[in-house]
């Protein structure tokens, strides 16, 4: 049996029920065969692929809070430091009632590669509990962020795990968090980012993620002859990444026609109007009806559909496997030219294999939504140097790094005898990077 089979099968008997967690782990080693077959001989005397799909350490804790009726709720919580080959464990905190273990070794899995690929020194890790923001009162959220860092902080530091938002985790459980660090630690670091501006935040770190989905797309197209330019683009989600993809897709001059949520869906075939979605989203946290309410030209439907629209371009911004063969056939059939992930792992394996099939470009979520991570990287250097920087110097910045991105995934990819194949080219160029400081630095 290949290196690569043996140690896939490992990973499903030493870590049974966690789904998500094989299959982010068959999607990288699988693109990897042709790398790790080259170098067989090393890897496996240095147990080079089971040290890589093992966290270095995982972190299991209950979260006590409680109520507004003065009753105690208990939550479970994790934070998965997966490796630090490259510098500090960095990944988010997912605030979410699907969360388990599995979601979160599979998040931190692919955190591993996205960091590596941005080109900065931050390595992979991801956190989070089953706690479930939506609903809660201010002061039940204050509790329940409260008590989780009262715990987590005895594990995170500027220069050891820096986490940041996710699903659930937006400003308010930022400032929350970082709040009750600051007081139990005695010191005013850089340990969380997604920070305020008024208390170490970067500018642009809030449209990052969004914006360096945009960038990376249009650099995708225009290498293969297409401009985002008069693009309909099909958009899943309505939370921070989704929001920001369309106002940026607006301002380079696509026509995004959709927009969901975890009940319903938009078509707004006018072009959806972001100043209302943020006025729904961000400041009432109300539902997509609203929006419908609000605007003559939206239809809102029950339950998914937005991969059914016509479009040029598809952009998945919600959640992980929320595309699925089905709905790649739909794609496929309207004349869909690109895909785009820019939630983490939403597309399934069949799907994508399916888009790649047909032609469809694909650039994978570690590589297309890694703006996010990389400008919380930027917010770690800003922090480190007591400066802030500008909103046009933080954005030029992600720009750049994006293109980059693309680029060096497409040189991974053609280098390997892929080219177009940009999920291998993503897995590949963020691999190898690690897996020679991982040799360089001795069996740890
Ligand atoms: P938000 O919580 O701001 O928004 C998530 C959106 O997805 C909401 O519209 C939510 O709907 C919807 N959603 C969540 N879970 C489900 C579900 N199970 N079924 C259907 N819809 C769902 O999160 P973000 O925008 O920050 O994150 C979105 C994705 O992007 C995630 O995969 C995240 O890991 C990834 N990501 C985020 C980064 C960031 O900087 N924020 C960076 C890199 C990746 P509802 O409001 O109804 O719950």
């Amino acid at each position: 049996m290949s290196y690569v089979d043996e140690v896939f099968d490992l990973v499903v008997e030493k870590n049974p029920a966690q789904p998500e967690f094989h299959q982010a782990v068959k999607e990288v080693l699988e693109s990897l065969r042709v790398v790790i077959e080259a170098n067989e001989e090393a890897y496996r005397r240095d147990a080079l692929l089971e040290r890589l799909v093992t966290p270095e350490r995982q972190l299991l804790f209950r979260v006590p809070w409680v109520d507004d009726q003065g009753q105690v709720q208990v939550n479970n919580a994790f934070r998965v430091q997966f490796n630090s080959a490259i510098g500090p464990y960095k990944g988010g905190l997912r605030l979410h009632p699907s969360v388990n273990l599995g979601i979160i070794k599979f998040l931190g899995f692919e955190q591993i590669f996205k960091n590596s690929l941005t080109g900065l020194p931050i390595g992979g890790g991801k956190g989070g509990s089953d706690f479930d923001p939506k609903g809660k009162s201010d002061r039940e959220v204050m509790a329940f962020c409260q008590s989780f860092m009262t715990e987590l902080s005895k594990y995170i530091g500027a220069d050891t795990d820096v986490p940041a938002g996710d699903i659930g985790t937006g400003a308010r459980e930022i400032g929350y968090m970082y709040g009750q660090y600051k007081r139990i630690k005695g010191v005013y670091e850089g340990v969380l980012t997604g920070k305020g501006l008024s208390y170490g935040g970067s500018l642009a770190r809030t449209e990052a993620t969004g914006y360096g989905l945009l960038y990376l797309t249009a650099e995708m197209l225009k290498c293969n002859g297409h401009d985002i330019s008069g693009k309909t683009v099909v958009i899943s989600g309505s939370g921070n990444v989704a929001i920001y993809a369309c106002q940026k897709a607006q301002q380079l001059g696509a026509k995004v026609v959709t927009v969901s949520d975890s009940t319903g869906w938009v078509y707004d075939p006018e072009g959806i109007d972001v100043a209302l979605l943020k006025e729904v989203k961000e400041v009432k946290r109300a539902r997509l009806t609203e929006y419908a309410a609000a605007r003559s030209s939206a239809e809102y439907h029950e339950g998914r559909g937005v991969w059914g629209i016509k479009c040029d371009v598809a952009l998945p911004c919600a959640t992980q496997n929320e595309l699925l063969i089905e709905d790649a056939k739909a794609l496929v059939a309207n004349g869909c030219l690109a895909v785009a992930e820019g939630a983490n792992m939403p597309t399934t394996m069949e799907a994508t294999e399916y888009l790649q099939a047909n032609g469809v470009l694909f650039a994978p979520g570690k590589a297309a939504n890694a703006g996010g991570v990389a400008t919380s990287a930027l917010e770690m250097s800003q922090n480190s140097e007591r400066l802030s920087w500008t909103f046009e110097e933080v954005d030029s910045k992600l720009q750049n790094i994006m293109v980059n991105i693309f680029h060096n995934l497409d040189n991974a990819a053609k280098k390997y005898g892929m080219e177009g194949n940009y999920v291998a080219g993503a897995n590949i160029a963020g691999f190898l990077k690690v897996a020679e400081a991982m040799t360089a630095q001795g069996i740890v």
